[in-house]
């Protein structure tokens, strides 16, 4: 019984170090500007479908949308376990919010074809919306499972599946093919060390074309003898377009997204003057009405 599974994973900029570039005029981040890491909770997401992948013998599909260079978090995924990556990328896709975001994957998802599971990270830690996962499920038709801890039981007609509430969790059975968005209750594996000597040589069809320019050596026949090579050893990163994919221009990037992102920055708390409280009932309640009255509270 074979089983497909989709990641979808996220290149995120480092939230941690925000510089003062960090938006373009157009209220579009500056993403160059940004060191780019692989966004926290979709390591968990992929963590899960390592897992299930080797439970059940699943191929691991993994799909990122993002510029060029998003490639560098499929090939830490392939270094980690996934099986194939798939880089949706064209500038047309650029400035998207969750609703371009996630009709751009829902096309990518129906291109990679028949699958059983797509799992996504709960959250992205620069939008921070948690959005996408639940409209892509809403996009796709499928049912969906939010917050995710672990899988107790895949098979072709459902998946049992623990998910966080507050306070507990619980059990949740649901018809696949299904989404599940995924939490950091697991431990992400390191990368592979016979992965990354395999996959350091992943690359999509810009990056080969690229190579060869770089290297003066633009043979056209030589370029379509080694993707041919490449995809046979299955270091091959499917690079799709907006119309490889059949998306809709008017729905996609900029043009596609009702919300606009005017402006972020960085809110540093700073201690600013204090104030001795007395340790008393009074001390307390002027406390307490005090921030009542500055909206602190309530
Ligand atoms: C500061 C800021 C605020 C924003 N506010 C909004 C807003 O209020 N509304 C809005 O619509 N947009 C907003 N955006 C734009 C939004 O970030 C993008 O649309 C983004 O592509 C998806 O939203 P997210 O980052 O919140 O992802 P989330 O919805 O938090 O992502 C959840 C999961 O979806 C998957 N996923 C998300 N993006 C991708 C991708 N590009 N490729 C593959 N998988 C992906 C990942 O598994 C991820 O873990 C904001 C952007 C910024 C930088």
């Amino acid at each position: 019984m074979s089983y497909t599974i989709i990641v979808f994973v996220k290149q995120v900029p480092d939230t941690q170090n925000i510089t003062g570039d960090a938006m373009k005029p157009d209220g579009t981040v500056n993403r160059a500007a940004l060191p780019a890491i692989f966004n926290p909770e979709d390591l968990n997401a992929l963590e899960l479908g390592i897992q299930l992948k080797e439970r059940y013998n699943a191929k691991l599909v993994v799909g990122t949308m993002g510029p060029p260079n998003a490639s560098e978090v499929l090939r830490e995924s392939l270094y980690r376990g996934a099986d194939e990556a798939v880089l949706l990328t064209d500038r047309a896709f650029a400035g998207a919010d969750t609703l371009a975001t996630s009709y751009a994957l829902s096309c990518c998802a129906n291109k990679i074809g028949k699958f059983d599971l797509i799992l996504c990270g709960r959250q992205a830690i620069d939008g921070d919306t948690a959005q996408v996962g639940p409209q892509l499920a809403e996009k796709l038709g499928l049912p969906q499972i939010s917050y995710v801890e672990e899988v107790e039981e895949l098979t072709k007609k459902k998946v049992r599946a623990k998910r966080a509430i507050e306070g507990g969790y619980e059990i949740v059975d649901c018809p696949v093919p299904a989404l599940m968005t995924v939490v950091a209750a697991n431990v992400p594996r390191p990368a592979n060390a016979k992965n990354i000597m395999k996959f350091k040589k992943a690359m999509t069809r810009s990056e080969l074309h690229k190579a060869h320019s770089d290297a003066d050596y633009t043979d056209a026949e030589a370029l379509v003898v080694e993707e041919a090579a490449l995809k046979e050893k299955g270091l091959w990163i499917q690079e799709l377009t907006a119309e490889d994919v059949g998306a809709d221009i008017e729905r996609i990037g900029l043009k596609g997204s009702p919300t606009k992102v005017k402006k972020i920055q960085s809110v540093v708390l700073t201690g600013a003057d204090f104030k001795n409280i007395d340790p008393t009932e009074v001390g307390v309640n002027s406390l307490i009405h005090e921030l009542i009255e500055d909206h602190t509270l309530g």
